[in-house]
């Protein structure tokens, strides 16, 4: 096929392409290993002069072909698929910064990236800045030093669903000559493609909307191919210049485009190895077939499930892109036209326990651990996903303590309301 197919087309058909013969269906190649009829062949793969699988932990042709799909649905040129979403942001800025280093990142990111940039980062000797994401330009120049390597942000942000600016970030990103990284989790591909306003790596928890049916942990990091790494090759001598692990192999000069999703491969799975087995890509593969058929319909229930909070007296406050009122609206409206996700942040009037009563009353609406899923599910992150920060850190992270995450799943929106409806009769 010569044109460009479609997102639906892509969730369905991109990724496995079966030769003649071959299983329709994508196979679990439940393989460590590969053979070879003799040493020189894999001595090849080896020094990578020539391409195929070897072993697992680097490459596995059903891990490729669902982060070639992945990678058609954003629209970049190369894909790496991670055993979860905190080794892809991991490994996606691990891939440009060593210890010494610095990044500048929203303070309106999940808990769980949070935690990762400000604790375990430092311990690794890269320092992070967190700036608000509603800042000037001027302000968010400011974070920036000689050492800094990237710049971070998510479209949606977990648990506040704040939006990000991402042209706006992208370009005090390159004014600084560094990539602009945007965790895509919430939208998914279908409702935004960060590589259209300027973001140059996107990364997935595939764990939510993309599995959608919480049979598997699992992350992705995607390249645009966009960033010119030997334009800044003094900040960037990990894809610039030889890399001796790999015979002083050059990323940029041997692999063009490829480059970070290369090196990333080459260097990061080999020597810290995060992988998903084939049989969890297998199962994100089935519910990438009907991400476009899903995600509108969270969009959908959410909307009339934001909608009835929003007039409800005992309802405080609703974040909700959709909801003309929201703050976010009118960013919502460019980068999300066709709806946001099925999340949505609200509070209660009353105490902390108020939350928790209701939460508590709520008969098919379950407490998990866990978002963006088909079920409809529910959090309090202060006491759940956050606990580990201090009031201080919860607010600079956007979560109120009041908070409560409903994840609107795609049941009958009837339904859905119902269980809200008694839940907020018992508080
Ligand atoms: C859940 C989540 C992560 C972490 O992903 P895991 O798959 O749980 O490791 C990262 N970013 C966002 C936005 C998330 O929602």
């Amino acid at each position: 096929m010569t044109q460009k197919m479609k997102t639906a087309t892509l969730c369905v058909q991109a990724g496995w392409k079966p030769k003649n013969g071959d299983p329709r269906v994508l196979p679990i190649i439940q393989s460590t290993t590969f053979k070879y009829d003799n040493t020189e062949e894999m001595a090849d793969l080896f020094d990578l002069k020539k391409e195929g699988y070897f072993y697992t932990r680097l490459q596995n042709p059903t891990n490729d072909a669902v982060a070639s799909k992945i990678a058609a649905l954003e629209g970049g040129v190369g894909a790496v698929l991670t055993s979860s979403g905190q080794a892809a942001n991991f490994y996606a800025v691990f891939n440009i910064c060593e210890a010494g280093d610095h990044i500048v990142t929203s303070n309106e990111i999940y808990g769980g990236t949070y935690n990762l940039f400000g604790v375990t980062l430092k311990k690794l000797g890269i320092e992070c800045t967190f700036v608000s994401q509603e800042a000037s330009e001027e302000e968010i120049s400011a974070a920036f030093r000689p050492n800094t390597k990237a710049l971070f942000g998510e479209t949606i942000s977990n648990p506040g669903c704040q939006i990000l600016d991402i042209e706006k970030f992208a370009r005090i990103a390159h004014k600084h000559g560094v990539p602009l990284i945007v965790d895509n989790t919430f939208p998914t591909p279908i409702n935004c493609r960060p590589f259209e306003w300027g973001a140059d790596i996107v990364t997935h928890s595939t764990t939510k909307y993309m599995d959608g049916h919480a049979t598997q942990v699992g992350g992705c990091v995607v390249d645009s191919g966009n960033f010119d790494w030997d334009a800044h090759a003094d900040k960037f001598p990990g894809l610039t210049t030889p890399d001796e692990s790999y015979h002083g192999l050059t990323y940029t000069k041997a692999f063009g485009k490829m480059a970070y999703t290369t090196k990333l491969v080459a260097q990061l799975m080999r020597d810290l190895g995060s992988i998903p087995a084939p049989q969890n890509s297998f199962l994100l593969n089935l519910g990438l077939e009907t991400l476009h058929l899903r995600v509108p319909r969270h969009c959908e229930n959410a909307q009339r499930v934001a909608e009835f909070l929003n007039n409800d007296p005992r309802v405080a406050w609703v974040h909700y892109s959709g909801l003309p009122n929201d703050k976010n609206h009118a960013l919502a409206q460019k980068y999300l036209p066709n709806g946001s996700c099925g999340v949505i942040a609200f509070g209660l009037k009353g105490t902390r326990e108020t939350a928790v009563q209701f939460m508590d009353s709520l008969q098919m609406i379950a407490i998990v651990t866990h978002v963006a899923d088909a079920r409809t599910c529910v959090l309090h992150p202060a006491s759940h996903t956050h606990r580990q920060l201090s009031d201080e850190q919860l607010r600079e992270a956007g979560v109120a303590p009041d908070l409560i995450r409903l994840s609107v799943g795609i049941e009958d929106c009837d339904d859905i309301l119902a269980d809200i409806k008694q839940a907020l009769d018992k508080i």
